[in-house]
């Protein structure tokens, strides 16, 4: 039948042109395709690129601790004024520093209004908080551990309270946990106070003496004989001792639980 022929004919061809476009749409979707993934590859390994580039740098600044040390070590001398070391190795004669009075007590003129802040803050922690101590001259410090001594050895000192007698040898050795011999205080160079609630040492409540100190390094101080540093310093641990070293250096020394004896040997002359 010509008519079916024909119908057929048309069928074949719209089968074609299906076919032809279905062809076409193929080829566009896959050529859409490469494009994009063409356009997207480069983009993706700049992104790679970056992203190692991150977790090289997290992975340095971790794996590096002692070299960011290094870079964070502030620019301080052994020679400066605020880091002068005074203890039993590094006796020294009377300083004579320049003096100023805060709440009763005498500081270096130049950790004036360190000290005032410092005592202002503490303050606001505890209204009891008053300083014991501040400078005291080689002279004083002299009399005053000898007259430590004599306590010790009749019985009635800090360490001993048997009213037993003991032996000068001994008595010394009961003084040094808490008193140093004359020139190796610090308390001469006028840049270490005594800080506390109460005129006994350790005898502040912990969680006070704890906010006391983490205070400290904004002030530019630090608690010098800390827990841990007995080896360094041969001093045992004091609540109320605090020295001025300087803001950034505080910061470094509380940061990385660093004594001044330390801190000292990482640093330039
Ligand atoms: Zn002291």
């Amino acid at each position: 039948m010509p008519y079916r022929t024909r119908r057929e004919k048309s069928r074949t061809k719209s089968k074609k042109t299906v076919l032809i476009l279905l062809a076409l749409l193929i080829i566009v979707l896959l050529s859409t395709f490469i494009i994009f993934k063409s356009l997207q590859k480069p983009e993706k390994s700049s992104l790679q690129t970056v992203s190692t580039d991150k977790s090289s740098v997290s992975s340095s600044s971790t794996s590096k601790t002692s070299e960011s040390e290094k870079t964070d070590l502030p620019n301080a001398h052994q020679s400066d004024w605020d880091l002068v070391l005074v203890n039993r190795e590094n006796i020294k004669a009377e300083m004579n520093p320049v003096l100023a009075t805060v709440d009763g007590k005498q500081v270096d003129a130049r950790i004036e209004k360190a000290t005032q802040d410092f005592l202002a803050a503490a303050k606001q922690i505890s209204p009891a908080e008053h300083l014991i101590s501040g400078y005291r001259s080689v002279a004083y410090q002299e009399e005053l551990y000898n007259m430590y001594i004599s306590q010790e050895m009749a019985g009635y000192g800090t360490v001993k309270q048997t009213g037993q007698q003991i032996s000068k040898e001994e008595a010394i050795k009961n003084v040094q946990t808490y008193s140093q011999p004359p020139g190796s205080s610090e308390h001469q160079t006028g840049l270490a106070i005594d800080m506390s609630t109460v005129d006994s040492l350790n005898a502040e409540p912990v969680d006070i003496a704890a906010k006391v100190q983490a205070l400290a390094p904004t002030y530019g101080f630090v608690l010098r004989f800390f827990k841990g540093g007995e080896a360094s310093t041969g001093v045992h641990y004091e609540d109320w001792h605090f020295r001025y070293v300087g803001v950034e250096n505080a910061k470094y020394m509380t940061e990385h639980h660093l004594t001044l004896e330390e801190y000292l040997k990482l640093l330039p002359a």
